[in-house]
């Protein structure tokens, strides 16, 4: 037998705890308080944000954690704690802009920046953080850390942000802003709105279109079921040519239909026969059905009927393999040996070419599903592959 852990998220004792502590030892004292964001993981609804369609990610139990203190001045204090180092910057407010920090300061300072930016008056901070997020493994660490910082900067400086979905969206709309023009990664606000507006419990179908949510119950323990996580630790590669590739696609075949977005195809099969280059029809054919699939997804949901959307998570992946070709070896290996292991529905989950796949198991599977992956991978001579079990967990919140 395959050695296999399911990795675990922290709880809110630990990961406050360990904050406090970094905070204790690195800059002094005691924070005003601890604040968690979550990272997400996109359930059904791939790379149909920036054609205004439809997505449903749920927040991770797994958080970053950050423990803050306001300062009477415009200093900015920040220690990251990650598996293997300790990285730390001080500077002033003044000193944060896009150009003048980068890397890990880009995703942490940049929210302070981009909160000014908007006209919200904030000061100086110091904040440790730490997390049990997988960094760079398309779980949205990135976003986890902006939403964390954001919300302790809103909390601590009295914006009236935290308690409002209205409030929620300004803050959504700074940390993408940081992500985007500090640290230069140019992504949707999709990663940013599931760390702060979803509801524990609960997926939350995003309208990209307008940025409207609705929250969908999504029960699995009531059902019976799990949802693995798969990390397949497969580098991105050439991923940032093809991102650019895809939406490029997109927007030529807008052009060549006549709509604003490809939310707007109404007729697919009138939209096809209209586009005489196949690989921008197999594009096409990927968002509007994928956008299709969202919504019977969230139907099923809401009928009670979570079981029988395993069907509708197949027919995405190999949407993404065949028609939008943004699957790798490594998740199309993840899903087909899920898939023989007898899941519900298995496919992958973000932007592609690696990062990680989900399964719909029954919970009575889901270990021997587990053990069938591993097995796979090594089979294959790809790397071992990190697993986690998730629920659906809160939005950021203050947590002490
Ligand atoms: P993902 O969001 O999928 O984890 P990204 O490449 O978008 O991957 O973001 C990862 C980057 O975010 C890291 O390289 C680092 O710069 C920053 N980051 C995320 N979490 C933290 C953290 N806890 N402390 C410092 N930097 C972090
Ligand atoms: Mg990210």
């Amino acid at each position: 037998p395959e050695a296999t852990t399911i990795g675990t998220a922290w709880s809110t004792e630990d990961g406050a705890g360990r904050a406090r502590d970094l905070f204790a030892e690195h800059i002094g004292g005691t924070p005003d308080g601890v604040w968690a964001a979550p990272g997400r993981v996109n359930v059904i609804g791939e790379h149909t944000d920036y054609n205004n369609g439809f997505c449903l990610p749920i927040a991770l139990p797994h958080r970053t954690y950050v423990a803050a203190r306001r300062r009477d001045d415009d200093k900015v204090v920040l220690v990251s704690q990650l598996a293997d180092s300790i990285l730390s910057w001080e500077g002033t407010l003044d000193e944060i802009a896009p150009g003048s920090v980068n890397g890990w300061q880009a995703y942490t300072a940049g929210v302070a920046w981009a909160l000014r930016e908007a006209g919200y008056g904030i000061g100086g901070f110091e904040a440790a953080l730490v997390t049990c997020v997988p960094l760079g493994a398309g779980l949205s660490s990135s976003a986890a850390v902006e939403c964390g910082v954001g919300l302790a900067l809103a909390d601590l400086y009295d914006l009236g942000l935290s308690d409002s979905d209205a409030g929620r969206t300004d803050l959504v709309n700074a940390a993408r802003a940081a992500e985007n023009e500090v640290a230069g990664a140019p992504t949707g606000g999709l990663d940013q709105t599931a760390s702060l507006r979803t509801t524990d419990g609960h997926a939350l179908l995003l309208d990209c279109d307008d940025w409207s949510v609705r929250q969908v119950p999504f029960d699995l323990d009531a059902a019976g079921l799990e949802l693995l996580v798969i990390d397949t630790r497969a580098s991105h590669r050439l991923v940032d040519g093809q991102y650019e590739a895809r939406r490029r696609a997109c927007e030529s075949a807008c052009r060549i239909l006549g709509v604003a977005s490809l939310r707007e195809v109404g007729d697919l099969g009138a939209a096809l026969s209209a586009l005489d280059d196949e690989e921008m029809a197999s594009r096409v054919r990927h968002v509007v059905t994928e956008n299709d699939r969202v919504t019977q997804f969230a139907k099923l949901v809401d009928a009670g009927r979570i079981r029988e959307v395993g069907p509708l998570m197949d027919a995405s992946h190999d949407s993404l393999r065949d028609d939008y070709e943004v699957t790798c070896p490594e998740l199309d290996t993840a899903v087909d040996a899920a898939r023989a292991a007898g899941v519900l529905g298995a496919r992958m989950t973000g932007g592609g070419f690696g990062g990680c796949a989900i399964a719909l198991v029954d919970r009575d599977v889901c270990n021997d599903a587990a053990r069938q992956v591993v097995k796979a991978f090594r089979d294959a001579g790809f790397t071992h592959p990190d697993l986690y079990v998730v629920t659906p967990g809160p939005a950021a919140l203050r947590v002490q």
